[in-house]
């Protein structure tokens, strides 16, 4: 049985620098719910919205405002969608070049898996888990597949 072409390693670079982590309405009522607060505060305490989207915020050392050093994700179990997909994101699945390039942030990525190999897995993951997305104002790109690779999975 072949590696797996992505197994995390806990590093938590992923969760280092500002903007990425966007937030669908879908994520923002789990997450408040996990915290046990309005989805009004969470919006209002962690996040701000930039462009028409809603993205949480970073502390002082520049990782997510819910990471935690030494622990990881602070609210993993309520972690928005696009922390569960990466780094099945759409670039890094339809570009080979993007793949290679995440391999030097992201240790979890096995290039000796391939990218065909990573794409397989990750269609099946995001499919698995329910994190397909159609395009829409809140919607991260990184979570909308194109058609081809819909397809490829139904086959
Ligand atoms: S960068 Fe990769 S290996 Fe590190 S915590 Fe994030 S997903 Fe896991
Ligand atoms: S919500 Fe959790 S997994 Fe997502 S960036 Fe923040 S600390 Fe990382």
């Amino acid at each position: 049985m072949s590696a797996a072409a992505f197994e995390c390693r806990r590093c938590g670079h992923c969760c280092h620098g500002v903007g990425g982590i966007i937030m669908t309405a879908r994520d923002r009522e789990r997450l408040a719910e996990h915290l046990g607060i309005s989805v009004a505060e969470l919006v209002e305490r962690y996040a701000e919205r930039v462009g028409g989207k809603i993205r949480l915020l970073a502390g002082d050392d520049g990782y997510c405002v819910f990471f935690r050093q030494g622990v990881g994700c602070g609210v993993h179990p309520g972690r928005p969608d696009i922390c569960r997909a990466w780094p099945f994101f759409r670039g890094n699945l339809v570009d080979q070049a993007s793949w290679e390039m995440i391999q030097s942030d992201c240790p979890g990525v096995d290039g000796s898996a391939g990218h065909e190999a990573f794409v397989r897995e990750g269609v099946d993951y995001l499919y698995a888990n329910g994190l397909m997305h159609e395009p829409g104002e809140e919607t991260p790109h990184a979570l909308v597949l194109p058609d081809e690779l819909k397809r490829r999975n139904r086959s």
